[in-house]
């Protein structure tokens, strides 16, 4: 083994891995697709500002898990570590606002995050995301957790469970926030060193403490949803409303935290018990202060962003349909390679999958090859320029007219 590697934290997604993803990818499109979301790609790397200002400078990821470099010029740039500023910055840049609202977009990307890796957690992941922008209604957050509901069904994701809160508007959290600081100085006994050091920057990452003593502290702790604005709560109740009427099964649970900084109302999560510590599938919520925090127009949003292979994990074992060959075109010992050639690219032109001889097997070789491919035909071109076509599965083999092989397949009839 060679001793470059794979840097810690990343993988290769080989053939054999493919398969899944695609089928993942084409599930994506298809829900998102026929709800009217249009696919968007946003580059690798952004600069570093939008990072720092849309998501948050408390945050963990701002904190210690963005990858971020010089670009060569003086400008601080760092690797996606999110879908959601990026989307959010190139709405404001293409002047989105202009068009219709809400205006519905959906990403299949990959995202940096320096995390310390374990299974489910990598350094370099792939995420589908859906945002709808432009639109504060109840209906666009419930119609965004069905979708995903519906991609996790589809992609078969075991287990699955949905936890669901409002976060209220920023006024509601900054007047709750003093009320929980209060509150955890009150009663710094009971709680981690950590939950201690962040009182003053992130209050709510208390409730996400994993020590007992701090969890056992937090549970008479006051909680943000018996605080919410009376139309906030509306706007709650109603997304309930409409989730319970699709009958979709969530747990209200009003300690949710999400990582992010410019979530408002609504968040949830989507969890699944086949996976081990790392069970969060997916999630998002309400955002409707971002666009302003990066310099737009007042404009709510909406959204979430699912892991490719935590949802492939909470998958479990599903074996990918394989590849079929439909022609395989072997050479016998002086066989003509240019005709060979001409015959599997044609082939491949008339819309079969068709594969060559590459490695100069011999004829036994390469028919035991043709098998191992799943091949239905193989063409044996001789030193003749003749050409055999046998029928992988009746056995029969026959020669026939270099113009007919093609033809011959393609009606799939056996070879007489
Ligand atoms: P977030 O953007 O943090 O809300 O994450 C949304 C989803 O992305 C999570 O539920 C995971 O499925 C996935 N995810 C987040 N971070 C990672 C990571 N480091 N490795 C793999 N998947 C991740």
């Amino acid at each position: 083994m060679s001793s470059l590697q794979a840097p810690r934290g990343t993988f290769d997604v080989l053939p054999a891995d493919a398969g899944r993803r695609t089928a993942l990818e084409e599930h994506a499109r298809r829900i998102l697709g026929a709800a009217g979301y249009g696919r968007i790609e946003t580059p690798t790397f952004e600069a570093t500002d939008l990072f720092a200002r849309g998501v948050g400078e408390a945050t963990d990821i701002v904190q210690k898990e963005m990858y971020t470099f010089d670009d060569g010029g003086g400008r601080s740039m760092t690797l996606r570590p999110e879908g959601t500023a990026p989307v959010c910055r190139a709405y404001l840049e293409h002047g989105m606002h202009k068009q219709p609202q809400p205006v519905k977009l959906w990403y299949l990307s990959s995202f940096f995050r320096a995390e310390a890796p374990q299974r489910g957690r990598y350094r370099q992941f792939w995420q589908v995301g859906a945002e709808a922008i432009g639109s504060a209604g109840p209906e666009t957050d419930a119609e965004l957790i069905l979708l995903l509901a519906d991609l996790l069904q589809a992609v078969g994701v075991r287990q699955s469970r949905l936890r669901l809160s409002s976060l209220g508007t920023a006024a509601t959290r900054r007047e709750y926030r003093e009320e929980l600081r209060s509150f955890l100085r009150a009663h710094e006994d009971g709680l981690s060193p950590e939950v201690i050091s962040r009182i003053d920057l992130n209050p709510m990452r208390a409730f996400d403490a994993g020590d007992r003593r701090t969890q056992e502290t937090m549970r008479d702790a006051p909680i943000l949803l018996d605080r919410l604005a009376p139309e906030d709560a509306e706007h709650f109740a109603e997304v309930r409303r409409l989730l319970d009427d699709a009958g979709l099964v969530y747990e209200l649970d009003p300690t949710l935290v999400r990582g992010l900084d410019y979530y408002a109302r609504t968040v949830f999560e989507f969890t699944s018990d086949a996976l081990g510590a790392q069970s969060g599938v997916g999630g998002g919520g309400r955002y409707d202060g971002l666009i302003e925090q990066l310099g737009g127009p007042a404009t709510p949003g909406c959204g979430w962003a699912a892991g490719v292979e935590r949802m492939l994990l909470a998958a479990g074992e599903q074996p990918a349909a394989a590849e079929l060959v439909d022609l395989f075109v072997a050479i016998a010992p002086n066989g003509s390679h240019q005709t060979a050639f001409k015959l599997a690219n044609d082939a491949r032109r008339a819309g079969l999958r068709a594969q060559l001889e590459l490695a100069g097997r011999g004829l036994k070789g390469q028919l035991k090859h043709a098998d191992r491919l799943g091949a239905r035909y193989v063409a044996i071109i001789d030193d003749q320029m003749r050409i055999n076509l046998k029928d992988m599965e009746a056995g029969d083999q026959t020669e026939v007219e270099p113009a007919a092989v093609i033809p011959t397949i393609l009606r799939g009839s056996r070879v007489a």
